[in-house]
């Protein structure tokens, strides 16, 4: 058996995972400024939440590990520091607004109709005060950790410690989220009907 000890994913896992509260409808994500920070409504309930070891997402300091959901973008409003807002990247599928001044980022939005997940916005619901949003399910992007500079030799740990709290480690997204993405491929070019 791997050790897990010592081994830390994400502060909203590493001491266990919250179930979400039935019912519950959303909450206000704050950025981390002292002073004037941006906050943005979400008003619903979010899904596919999961914790992500791609580079792109925004991690919270010395988090290997980023948690983050989904929610349709009808109901993510920008309430306060629209000014403070940037596009991290203009050119990547998801466009990750992030605050300038603190980094943190408040929303990733899709604006190409014909992505798959055209529709959904991502969201880190840890920025939030609420409890209640749904728990983390899966790991996605778990050996890409090592391209933010975590050591190879760590990733048995890292996969066990997943495992011991219930968040599958997948290398690309979830099973449901990659059949999604084919069907969705494969209706856009006839192979399924549309
Ligand atoms: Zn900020
Ligand atoms: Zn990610």
């Amino acid at each position: 058996m791997t050790s897990t000890q010592g081994v830390h994913i994400h502060p909203a896992v590493d001491h266990g995972i919250a179930k979400g509260s039935p019912g519950f409808s959303g909450g206000v994500l704050t950025c981390h400024c002292a002073t004037n920070p941006v906050k943005v409504r979400v008003s619903a309930q979010t899904a596919h939440n999961h914790v992500c070891g791609c580079t792109k997402c925004w991690k919270p300091d010395d988090a290997v590990f980023s948690q983050i959901a989904v929610v349709s973008r009808d109901s993510v409003e920008v309430l306060e520091g629209a000014d403070k807002l940037e596009v991290v990247d203009a050119g990547a599928a998801i466009q990750r607004h992030r605050c300038r001044e603190c980094g943190v980022h408040m929303y990733g939005r899709i604006e190409n109709k014909d992505h798959p997940f055209y529709g959904l916005d991502f969201v880190h619901t840890e920025l939030s005060g609420e409890q209640g949003w749904s728990a983390p399910e899966f790991a996605a992007f778990v050996s890409s950790v090592i391209e933010s500079g975590v050591e190879p030799s760590r990733m048995d740990g890292i996969r066990s410690r997943l495992r011991e709290l219930g968040l599958e480690p997948y290398d690309a997204l979830s099973p449901p989220l990659m059949d999604a993405i084919a069907t969705s491929i494969a209706k856009r070019s006839g192979a399924l009907p549309a």
